[in-house]
């Protein structure tokens, strides 16, 4: 970080900025120019992200807004920390596959899932048992039953599970049944979800915000590493915009923006961030192609009869069609993933 001072700033205005900052425990560089005195801060800055040293008297701008989160950034482990499942590895430049449908509405619903999205080449069962649901009128998932066919379905098929956790009081449920814990778009800053997900041994998935900055986005992560537990995955989900043409509006360019500042492996989620059953496909090849670590499509054995999402749910053949395209793409871009995802200046 660096702070400018204003031409002609007070000698008294520099030492304040500077006790500021070594009462922040930071080490600051005073540069004294002809024209103007410039500090640089070494340290960690996430100790000044509430100070508005932008207002103190005679601060012209600062570069290089403190950022409120530190163990998820890029700079803290040099490159992408990969998160075990399992022994699935997702962000060593594979591509892993989390697939299956919105919710789970039965065991021979989601057993025809799980094989069919098995068969298709997916590491990961999905499948809702707690759905967050925008009319409380809405099929709402079949809750702990919902978790024990998940169970069931993982150990038949050996499959990892993935599945939404809704609240604090359900994360030793849904932790007993289930591979990584999903937080949902509505819960990405849910503060006390984060916390409690964090204090867990589970890798989590965090879906982003649907109107969340990356920034709110890498904070919300910041929580549940905070908390001791650094093995979590970001879901670009698409965003609300003026557009309403898809049900979201997929933001593709979140996977190299959060692969230059953080150390966290992204996947996409083309179906939500869509809303659209024939963009599911182009869109998970352009995941692909951007870095993506994995995707998440959601598949249904017969999406006409999906008691939520149906139609954004692919059925089998279609899933099967897309995953031979993904590994096209996948192989293609295997060899320098790492190199083309240097840090961008901006
Ligand atoms: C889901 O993946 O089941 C889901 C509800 O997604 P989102 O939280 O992104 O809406
Ligand atoms: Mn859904």
């Amino acid at each position: 970080m660096v702070i400018v001072m204003k031409k002609g700033a007070h000698r008294e205005a520099v030492a304040k900025v500077i006790g500021v900052v070594e009462k922040a425990g930071l080490v600051p560089h005073v540069v004294i120019g002809e024209d103007k005195t410039i500090i640089g801060v070494i340290g960690d800055k996430t100790r000044l992200v509430d100070v508005p040293l932008v207002v103190f008297d005679g601060v012209e701008k600062v570069l290089q807004i403190a950022v409120g989160y530190k163990r998820v950034s890029r700079e803290f482990t040099g490159g992408t920390h990969a998160v075990q499942v399992g022994g699935i590895t997702i962000g060593d430049g594979s591509v892993v596959v989390m697939a299956g449908p919105c919710a789970v509405e039965s065991m021979e619903q989601l057993m025809q899932s799980a094989w069919a999205v098995k068969k298709g080449g997916a590491q990961f069962l999905r499948g809702g048992a707690f759905k967050p649901r925008t009319s409380p009128y809405s099929f709402k998932g079949l809750e702990e039953a919902g978790l024990e066919m998940l169970s069931e379905a993982r150990k038949e098929t050996g499959l990892k599970v993935v599945t939404e956790v809704m609240d604090v009081e359900n994360v030793d449920l849904v932790c007993k049944h289930s591979d990584m814990l999903q937080i949902g778009t509505r819960n990405m800053q849910n503060f006390h979800l984060l916390k409690a997900v964090g204090r867990t041994n589970k890798p989590v998935l965090l879906k982003r915000g649907l109107a969340a900055t990356i920034d709110e986005w890498l904070n919300a992560a910041e929580y549940i590493a905070a908390e001791g537990n650094r093995e979590i995955v970001l879901c670009e989900r698409g965003i609300r915009t003026f557009e309403t043409y898809t049900r979201n509006t997929l933001d593709l360019s979140a996977i190299v923006a959060t692969k230059t500042l953080s150390n966290l492996p992204i996947i996409v989620d083309p179906s939500h961030g869509t809303g659209i059953r024939n963009m599911v496909k182009p869109m998970s090849l352009a995941a692909v192609a951007a870095g993506a670590d994995g995707l998440m499509i959601e598949v249904h054995p017969n999406p006409e009869n999906a008691l939520s999402d149906g139609p954004q749910s692919l059925n089998p053949e279609e899933f099967d069609d897309l995953m031979r395209d993904v590994t096209k793409i996948a192989a293609f871009r295997r060899e320098s993933l790492e190199e083309r995802l240097q840090p961008c200046e901006r």
